[in-house]
């Protein structure tokens, strides 16, 4: 068994990152386990600038091989917002977040839009490697669904019928941009498990 850090402080996608870690030879431990409460400011210009400035500070701080996702909603007809504002969009909350994307887009056709996950594995030494994850969809017109969090009450996936937030915690789960970007990881995991 190997024990790697969670570079995040959000219940939901510990949670989230812990279900996909389920079964397998990696153990993930959060921050809030070794007593650590401090956040980092996530200044970069991107999902991955931002992955990578937690997993490396964390991975330095507590000298163990350490995750970080960095994730957020991208809307095609709104130039990409709120992309790496999407935890910050409105200012409040994921309710007033998500209404403020209905509102930018109501009258509007192109409702495509897609997340993103960044996720870094970041080794003591800082050594990191990066994996992209994302999962295609639509906005949907209206909030539908209170199960997951952020933007999925109005995120649509048409292969479903159903939003984000409408969906079994598993499906989401399975499907996810954070599942895809950890698929592309555990295809890493002989050489994570064999790191001296
Ligand atoms: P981060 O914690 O800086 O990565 O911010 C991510 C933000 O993007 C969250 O606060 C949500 O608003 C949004 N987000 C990321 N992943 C998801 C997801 O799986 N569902 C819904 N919203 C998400």
């Amino acid at each position: 068994m190997i024990e790697i850090l969670i570079a995040s402080q959000n219940e939901h996608k510990i949670k989230e990152l812990k279900e996909i870690f389920n079964h397998t030879e990696i153990r993930l431990i959060s921050l809030k386990e070794l007593s650590d409460f401090e956040d980092v400011i996530e200044d970069g210009e991107s999902f991955l600038d931002n992955a990578l400035i937690k997993a490396k500070y964390f991975a330095n701080k507590h000298k163990r091989m350490t995750i970080s996702d960095d994730s957020g909603l991208v809307v095609e007809a709104l130039d990409g917002r709120p992309g790496i504002y999407s935890a910050r969009y409105s200012g409040k909350g994921d309710y007033e977040n998500n209404l403020k994307v209905l509102c930018e887009l109501e009258n509007v056709e192109n409702r495509r839009a897609y997340f993103v996950s960044e996720i870094v594995l970041c080794y003591p030494n800082g050594v990191y490697k990066s994996f992209r994850g994302e999962v295609h969809g639509y906005i949907a017109n209206e909030i539908k669904g209170d199960h997951g969090f952020g933007y999925d009450s109005i995120f649509y996936m048409p292969e479903y019928q159903m939003t984000f937030g409408e969906l079994e915690s598993e499906i989401k789960n399975r499907i996810s941009h954070r599942a895809n970007a950890l698929k592309l990881l555990k295809e890493n995991i002989d050489e994570i498990i064999n790191y001296k």
